[in-house]
């Protein structure tokens, strides 16, 4: 089987987010690599607050956020996550709209700093490009950062379809993120190949609507257990233009 199409997981498959690239801040006394002391100066536009209000409401707006992803796969959008921010600090999200697009735009910026793109990954992304249509599928909550980092990374003209949860309203494994993705490139399951780094979510969500995985597994982990292994096992993407010539 030839393969016509390949579909990409963006985070820590074509970028990695490297934590250590966010702003370091002090909350009680402790060191935090956080988007809060940013957060913080557009919001002490609108009302007082200290470091640490904001850095819980932060915090309490992600966990919540990752409850409801939790239950059925749908994506809490930031804007929606940002609402709930806002709601916590006695601010009425409708009342400020202003507000919550600063704020969005603010963790974005400052999250799409942390991204690191490995430089060979420009050059052999140009070379798959030239064989095969490309598509990201990626579950992330404000499309604009995925955008805005492959377009700093020089390749975003490279992919015919760039698909985010936060757009779809559902994330990987649901199905309907991968069709999407599919029906945008105009390529079905049967000719097309999928690489992602989550066993769970890429792979399973992959193989479920009849794609092939490749699976990037750098530490060589085990997969985890009763999970369908996946079709290719790779440590680099390097290892992709090989699996497409001998496709
Ligand atoms: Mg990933």
């Amino acid at each position: 089987m030839a393969y016509r199409a390949v579909l990409f997981d963006l985070f820590d498959t074509l970028v990695r987010f490297d934590r250590d690239r966010l702003p370091l801040v002090e909350i009680d006394g402790k060191p935090v690599r956080t988007t809060a002391g940013h957060l913080l100066a557009v919001m002490r536009e609108y009302r007082p607050l200290t470091l640490e209000a904001c850095y819980v409401a932060h915090v309490a707006s992600w966990q919540e956020a990752e409850r409801l992803r939790a239950i059925d796969h749908r994506e809490v959008a930031a804007r929606e996550r940002f609402a709930f921010f806002l709601r916590r600090l006695e601010l009425d999200p409708v009342a400020h709209p202003d507000l919550v697009e600063r704020l969005l735009r603010t963790h974005g910026r400052v999250l799409g700093q942390a991204a690191d793109f490995p430089a060979h990954h420009g050059p052999l992304l140009r070379a798959l490009a030239s064989r095969a249509r490309l598509a990201i599928v990626s579950n992330f909550d404000y499309t604009p950062t995925a955008r805005d980092i492959l377009e700093r990374a020089g390749v975003v003209g490279l992919f015919d379809a760039i698909v985010v949860s936060d757009e779809i309203g559902w994330r990987k494994p649901r199905a309907e993120i991968f069709d999407e993705a599919m029906a945008r490139i105009g390529v079905g399951p049967e000719a097309a190949l999928f690489v992602g780094d989550r066993a769970d979510i890429d792979v399973a969500g992959a193989q479920a609507v009849g794609l092939h995985a490749a699976w990037i597994n750098p530490d060589a982990v085990p997969l985890p257990a009763g999970m369908r292994a996946p079709e290719y096992e790779i440590r680099d993407l390097d290892e992709l233009p090989g699996i497409l010539e001998r496709s």
